[in-house]
């Protein structure tokens, strides 16, 4: 799960970490008041999206900039061209995010900029905290043309982080004196804990900063949590915001079903999550592209089951469906009865392959058969994929 900078910036403020001041506001009718509130003539106005690249976005209506420095006095003419338009960045996809929230900032005067951040590094099994003295830049580009300019350290989560790797990466970043030591030994600890106590999955400052007058500060921040430590976080668990979340998810969620949109064309619905990703994979094995992971459980009824479709079928890049389930505790001729009722209530239209397997999984087939619901039906899960994958790519010659 993700929040927004202006959310994530108030964290770092509990965790005693810099951060330029501002204020998040929903509507115009808030502009003038947060505008005055913050000091000196300029400030900076920020799209608040879940996605990066908001600087060199562009908006829908060819408004450059998803982050604005700007004179107070221009600052509410600014705002209003973006909020509630659609900014367009790297990493929104050519649809882009319609911006909901806006954060004014304090503008800061910058003399350097760097990178950081904290993650779970899985190949090592420990927390990798990432510096560069590239900010503000791309750092998988840093990474790969001047691999020089990042420092990676691996933090043991048993032990923690220790003052010598704090020194290290503060005299990597050029933050030996003293009062700089000092500075960045706040941030870095005070991230880590962050990090630390909140379960989060990355933290990142891109750019952290340090001001003319020489202060260390954080001028963006992107803050993800795990999503299997949510339960223990309510307090997280409010930071969401539903705006930025896909529909098709937050549905399936309230029928119990484990669906992630993907971008391909054919639909997957499985029950079983290694399943679900066994389909997945067979179906890029035969040259597809599946739309979806979905998880429709171990106890799926008629009603899930009809949901499930729906959900499937609000995804307008969907060319095909492809239903795989294996009958175990579930009978094979109960799933038919779901399809079944399920394809005639949402009168569905596009090509359907079903794999069945498992328990009266003659009953099933036959009950498929005599439906007279037009869909194929395969007998492994190679010959399913295999079917729709053909299918989807006859029809859309
Ligand atoms: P991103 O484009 O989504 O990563 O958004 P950022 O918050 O990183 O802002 C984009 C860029 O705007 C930063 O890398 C800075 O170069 C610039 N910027 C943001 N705030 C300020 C500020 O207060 N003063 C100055 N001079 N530049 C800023
Ligand atoms: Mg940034």
């Amino acid at each position: 799960m993700n929040i927004h900078e202006y959310q994530a910036k108030a964290l770092f403020k509990e965790f005693g970490v810099p951060v330029q001041d501002g204020v998040a506001v929903k509507s115009p009718a808030e502009f003038d008041a947060a505008i005055a509130s913050l000091p000196g003539d300029h400030i900076v106005v920020k799209s608040q999206i879940h996605a990066g690249g908001r600087g060199k976005g562009v908006f829908a209506d060819g408004f450059k900039g998803g982050v604005k420095f700007v004179a107070k006095s221009e600052a509410a003419d600014t705002a209003k061209k973006m909020l509630g338009n659609t900014l367009i960045t790297k990493q929104t996809g050519p649809q882009g995010r319609t911006v909901a929230t806006l954060f004014f900032a304090e503008a800061v005067d910058i003399d350097k900029e760097y990178y950081l951040s904290i993650l779970m590094d899985r190949a090592s099994s420990k927390i990798a905290i990432v510096a560069s003295l590239a900010g503000g830049m791309d750092i998988e580009k840093v990474a790969e043309e001047t691999p020089d300019q990042i420092l990676t350290m691996l933090v043991d989560p048993d032990i923690g982080l220790q003052p010598f790797q704090v020194r290290k990466l503060g005299y990597f970043l050029g933050f030996g004196a003293k009062e700089m030591m000092k500075q960045w030994s706040a941030v870095i600890k005070g991230l880590f804990k962050l990090f630390w106590s909140k379960d989060c999955s990355m933290v990142e400052v891109n750019p952290l900063v340090l001001t003319k007058d020489g202060k260390l500060l954080c001028l963006d921040a992107k803050v993800s949590f795990d999503d299997n430590a949510r339960f223990r976080h309510p307090e997280v668990e409010a930071l969401r915001d539903p705006h930025e979340e896909d529909p098709k998810e937050i549905e399936a969620g309230k029928f119990g079903l484990n669906y992630i949109a993907l971008d391909g064309n054919i639909a997957c619905m499985v029950n079983g999550a290694g399943l679900a990703m066994s389909t997945m994979d067979i179906i890029k094995f035969f040259g597809g592209n599946p739309a979806n992971f979905l998880d429709v459980g171990g106890g799926a009824n008629e009603e899930a089951i009809t949901q499930a479709f729906n959900i499937l079928l609000k995804d307008k890049n969907v060319k095909g469906i492809l239903v795989n389930i294996f009958g175990g505790i579930m009978k094979c001729d109960v799933i038919a009865a779901g399809v079944i009722a399920a394809v005639k209530n949402v009168g569905l239209t596009l090509p359907l392959v079903v794999r069945l397997e498992g328990t009266n999984v003659e009953k099933g087939r036959q009950m498929l058969a005599e439906s007279g619901i037009k869909l194929t039906t395969a007998d492994s899960l190679a010959d399913a994929a295999e079917k729709i994958v053909k299918i989807v790519a006859n029809e859309n010659k």
